[in-house]
């Protein structure tokens, strides 16, 4: 997955013949695997958030990469037609369509998720559980250490790192936030966490589809596969009822298989990268560029050739205001 994920990456940016993309930070990439045999900058500030839907909030890499999801599946549901065999979603026993059986979709990102699953100091790192062997499975043992660990955190606004939601923590507002207040972003690890539980399709798709979950996730580096699973998906099951029996069919928790990369992948690089974000997913014409810190597209090609039929909607639209 790691290999597919960079050499996908660096035949998106030889592409692309700007200095601008000297240095990368984080990269993530979604594989979708047909059978057994078969990309991070910042935030916007709050006063880019845009009512429209037109801004793109988060440009870490693996929200990034879960939005080529959404593109991908929107593609793929346009071309499904009742009655004719689909390569990828077929109906459902409850109205809906679901992803067939034989495919599995498997996260990688180049180093662990902010929040809750960077939670930890890499020199405890001991337990590297992660199996190699394509046949073995590690069951999650999550480690609970201390108890700043599995809250839900936030990236804040002109801020590095994560901090935890607070008891009594209300939900911002777009008026509090134009008159000032710091927007906070909740962090990579508890969006994953999120799409363990509710899939990964968002709210709009579930009205058509089934629960899409992730089969593995793989670490490039900070990889320690007790704090993983705590974070992405165990903290969830540690209540004194079993989360699946409130969750309604076919909504479960879901333990990705957790890995790390065997030959690892250089560090990132230290000195200031700029804040963008190079994005593509299959179906699109090429490379996407936005900049994490304004939410905006810098590229002035269509990559988003499905969204053309909504005139006025597409990101290009915004894109000719700049
Ligand atoms: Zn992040
Ligand atoms: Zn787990």
């Amino acid at each position: 997955m790691a290999a597919l994920t960079h050499r996908g990456f660096t035949a998106l940016v030889s592409q692309i013949t700007c200095e601008a993309f000297a240095g990368r930070k984080v990269v993530a990439g979604l594989v979708m695997k047909r059978s057994e045999e078969d990309t991070g900058n910042r935030c916007i500030t709050g006063q880019q958030l845009s009512l429209h839907g037109n801004t793109v909030n988060d440009s870490h890499a693996e929200i990034i990469t879960r939005r080529g999801f959404l593109r991908f599946l929107y593609g793929q549901l346009l071309e499904y037609e009742p009655g004719r065999p689909h390569p990828m979603f077929e109906p459902s026993t409850n109205g809906k369509l679901c992803v067939r059986p034989n495919i599995t979709f498997h996260l990688y990102i180049s180093t662990a998720p902010c929040g809750d699953g960077a939670l930890f100091s890499p020199r405890d790192v001991d337990r590297q559980k992660a199996s190699v062997d394509p046949r073995i499975r590690p069951p999650h043992e999550p480690i609970f250490s201390s108890n700043v660990q599995g809250l839900t955190r936030t990236k804040m606004e002109g801020g590095e790192g994560t901090i935890p939601i607070e008891a009594g923590f209300k939900v911002q507002t777009f008026d509090g936030i134009q008159r000032g207040e710091r927007l906070r972003t909740m962090s990579c690890t508890d969006k994953i966490c999120r799409w363990n539980t509710v899939g990964m399709q968002g709210a709009l798709l579930s009205h058509f589809l089934e629960p899409v979950y992730l089969d593995s996730l793989t670490l490039g580096l900070l990889y320690d596969h007790g704090h993983l699973a705590r974070a992405v998906c165990c903290r969830l099951g540690r209540g004194e009822v079993e989360l699946d029996s409130l969750l309604p069919a076919p909504f479960r928790l879901n333990h990705p298989w957790l890995g790390r990369v065997t030959v690892c992948d250089p560090p990132r690089e230290v000195q200031k990268t700029k804040a963008l974000s190079v994005n593509w997913s299959y179906g699109d014409k090429g490379p996407e560029v936005t900049d994490g810190t304004q939410g905006i597209c810098l590229t002035r090609f269509d990559s988003f050739s499905i969204f053309r039929a909504v005139p006025g909607k597409n990101v290009l639209d915004v894109e000719t205001e700049f």
